[in-house]
């Protein structure tokens, strides 16, 4: 063996010794790893994961097992059922994907996941990571991952000097992460790869002097580790501003709900009547009809679009909401208002939603309904 190849072969092997004595005394106790291969266990956490914190993931992931036990189970039930769990944690077309997924691993592999990555590839929502995730930690195969912890901890060792997101980088780093895999050990190599990006070589002030890989990292030994990874300057968040009406029935107290198409952001979620008012409007509210610069049209607008009879809103604003969304910035003002007539026929549903009801506290509860509406309507919001 020439030595040029024969140093590389044994910087590797060392890489991935130093790498995995760390991780067997300091790899992270999560509730979705040692369940002895459980592909489904895995593709919720990861699928839970995508943008989110493992500590705030942790309750649901519980809630959704305790729920969901099997991918069978999953398969078997309502999609409002699964929205429902995932309220709260945003990103809800990774529920749908999750949901159709495992009706896919019902359907069309017996209720076994496959280890194959292009059939892992091929299930809904299933991108790169998530197949390099589930054949390596469920089975223990080889495959890499690249999620925001190994793209970071990757680029530091190999002192990469480009932006992480170009396509050049992005093969680069994909390259470097198949390459480094342990080929006995897969599983465990990738949670390392994880386990030490999140913790030890941390986006700011990377824990260097007692990093198990210092020795092959090039940011290290060049004094680059606060200038890597490189990231390009993200484009600012768009600001916009909405206003929604809680319209009470004065008999029940129920409130006036609307129910959002089956596509697009919130898809089937439940709402407040909601008006755009200026800036930003990721929710398409000006598609929908409604938008508004103020209230008062607003409440004019319901009349006539619902046949229903709406005193003005009363008093000060009730409450503002400020929430992020996709790349948005948005401020919601939330105001009262008091239906004036008893309503006893069927309330008209507006163009472009899919359902109106007067729906009683207590059962507002049990629907789907975003983190900002929940806030608006002051329903807690799970822990
Ligand atoms: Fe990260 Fe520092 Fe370890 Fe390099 S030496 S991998 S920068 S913690």
């Amino acid at each position: 063996m020439p030595d040029l190849v024969k140093n590389e072969a044994e910087n590797a092997w060392k890489f991935r010794q130093a790498l995995l004595d760390w991780y067997d005394q300091n790899g992270r106790d999560l509730p979705w790893r040692n369940h002895g291969g459980d592909a489904y266990r895995v593709i919720v956490s990861e699928m839970m994961l995508v943008q989110t914190t493992v500590a705030a993931v942790i309750p649901y992931y519980h809630r959704f097992l305790e729920r969901f036990p099997t991918v069978t189970s999953l398969a078997n039930a309502d999609e409002s059922d699964v929205l429902k769990l995932w309220e709260g944690l945003g990103y809800y077309r990774r529920a749908r994907h999750l949901h159709a997924l495992a009706k896919a691993v019902v359907t069309d592999h017996q209720g076994q996941f496959p280890t194959d990555i292009n059939a892992l590839l091929a299930l809904p929502g299933v991108g790169r990571y998530i197949a390099g995730a589930v054949r390596s930690f469920a089975f223990d195969l080889p495959a890499p991952i690249l999620e925001a912890n190994t793209i970071r901890l990757i680029a530091r060792l190999i002192g990469l000097q480009d932006p992480v997101e170009t396509s050049s980088s992005q093969k680069t780093l994909w390259a470097e992460a198949t390459a480094r895999v342990d080929p006995n050990r897969p599983g465990s190599f990738n949670q390392a790869m994880m386990d030490l990006g999140a913790t030890l070589c941390s986006p700011r002030e990377p824990a260097c002097l007692i990093c198990p890989v210092s020795p092959h990292c090039e940011a290290f030994k060049t004094g680059l580790t606060d200038l890597i990874p490189i990231k390009t300057a993200k484009s600012p968040l768009k600001p916009g501003q909405e206003f929604s009406l809680i319209i009470k029935r004065p008999a029940d107290n129920a409130i006036l709900l609307l129910k959002r198409l089956n596509h697009g952001l919130w898809a089937d979620f439940w709402e407040l009547p909601t008006f755009w008012v200026s800036g930003a409007d990721p929710a398409r509210r000006c598609e929908l009809g409604f938008e508004c610069p103020d209230s008062n049209q607003s409440i004019q607008l319901v009349e006539c679009l619902m046949g229903l009879d709406i005193g003005p809103p009363e008093g000060a604003l009730t409450k503002t909401v400020k929430y992020g969304v996709t790349n948005h910035k948005m401020t919601l003002q939330v105001l009262e208002a008091k239906l004036l007539k008893p309503h006893s026929d069927e309330l008209l549903c507006p163009r472009g939603w899919a359902g109106a009801e007067f729906v009683p506290m207590p059962e507002i509860t049990g629907r789907s309904i975003s983190t900002a509406q929940r806030k608006a309507l002051k329903i807690p919001l799970k822990s």
